[in-house]
């Protein structure tokens, strides 16, 4: 029998149907033997409501600095007042600096752009830009923000994108940035990001104006391998590729820092369906396989992705925001589906 040691992984439920897709992914993990042992932690509304400004407690905290790897559902955002978001607070307190969004064609998926090999990576700075949330009244009517861009995140976020392209055997970095506006901090990163791709011989790089990087990415989103981006413009961008491939339901993503990586799904808490054990599990068991890459299992992830692909394929027993017009089926059958195609 396995002696390998099970990896410490903190997961956090989150908010609305995080913890309905949480237990779901946990159930294809265990079921195809992922050696994870979960440490489960708190975060989003229910900290809120307990006073907790950052929206994450003290043992979150340390439960994170313990294990360096995070799966993570949803976290509400409480809109337009007060509190600011415990994700971005997560994000910050380990520095995860780099969001990596894969955007790939799955099997089964129909899309308008099924078939034309869509498959690239959304590589988007995570911690600066005007998500720092500095944000002031100048006069009564007049509000101010702060576009926060160093030389050092630039730097970092195209190394990241640059590693990425490497560890993927993928060719071309494409930066898109608004320069040709905001010269000096959307600027920097065309700059910086010039001038450190140049130190990679093995892979092309060009730039591209954001907007234009929008048209291209609907148009002719074949062209793209990785994309490098500013925090709201990669945000932005990331969920336009996203309904490239199928939509939020089953986008992944991971959150990469040097001291913590965490992995959860692009989509949010779905308020309007939580609880109704509907929702589609698989954007967070795609994040989930990510981190079983991440921590160094491979065969599990292989094994699942298996599943998944042949599950998607066989298009029977979806989950209604993919299966065919009034075939929707509950989230616990089709993690059945999957899990009986583990083999
Ligand atoms: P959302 O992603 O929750 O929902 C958008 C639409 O997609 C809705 O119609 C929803 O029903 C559908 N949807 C999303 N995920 C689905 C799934 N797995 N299966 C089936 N349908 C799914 O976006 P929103 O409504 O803008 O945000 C709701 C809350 O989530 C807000 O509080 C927001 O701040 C928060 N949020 C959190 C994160 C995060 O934790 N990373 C990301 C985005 C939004």
């Amino acid at each position: 029998t396995a002696t390998r040691a099970r990896t410490k992984v903190t997961a956090i439920p989150g908010d609305g149907i995080g913890p309905e897709v949480m237990r779901a992914t946990q159930q294809v993990l265990a079921a195809a033997g992922a050696e994870v042992e979960w440490e489960e932690a708190l975060a989003g509304a229910e900290a809120f409501r307990r006073g907790i400004a950052a929206g994450a407690p003290q043992e979150t905290l340390d439960s994170i600095a313990r294990t360096g790897v995070v799966l993570k559902g949803p976290l509400e955002t409480p809109v337009g007042y007060g509190e600011k978001s415990a994700n971005v607070a997560l994000r910050k307190t380990f520095e995860m600096y780099g969001n990596v969004r894969p955007v790939r064609e799955l099997p089964g998926i129909r899309t308008p752009f099924s078939g034309r090999g869509v498959d690239f990576v959304v590589v988007r700075e995570n911690v600066e830009d005007v998500y720092a949330g500095i944000e002031h009244m100048q006069t009564p009517g007049v509000a101010q923000c702060l576009k926060l861009i160093t030389e050092v995140g630039c730097e970092r976020i195209t190394r990241l994108a640059a590693a990425v392209a490497q560890a993927e055997g993928r060719r071309k970095v494409t930066v898109a940035t608004k320069a040709n506006i905001m010269k000096l901090t959307e600027g920097m990163l065309k700059r910086i990001g010039e001038q450190v791709l140049a130190e990679y011989p093995g892979l092309q790089h060009e730039h591209m104006i954001v907007d234009n990087c929008a048209h291209q990415m609907v148009i002719r989103p074949e062209q793209f391998d990785v994309t490098v981006m500013t925090n709201m413009n990669g945000d932005i961008l990331s969920d336009l590729a996203a309904g490239l491939v199928g939509g939020l339901g089953v986008a992944p993503s991971a959150n990469l820092g040097d001291e913590a990586a965490m992995f959860e799904a692009v989509h949010g808490s779905a308020p309007q369906i939580a609880g109704k054990g509907v929702a589609n599990p698989t954007a967070l068991l795609l994040s989930a396989l990510m981190m079983l890459r991440h921590i160094g299992d491979f065969a599990t992830a292989r094994r699942i992705e298996h599943a998944l692909y042949v599950t998607l394929e066989e298009g029977k027993d979806l989950t209604g925001d993919i299966a065919r017009e009034g075939e929707g089926v509950p989230t616990a059958v089709y993690v059945e589906r999957i899990i009986a195609n583990l083999g």
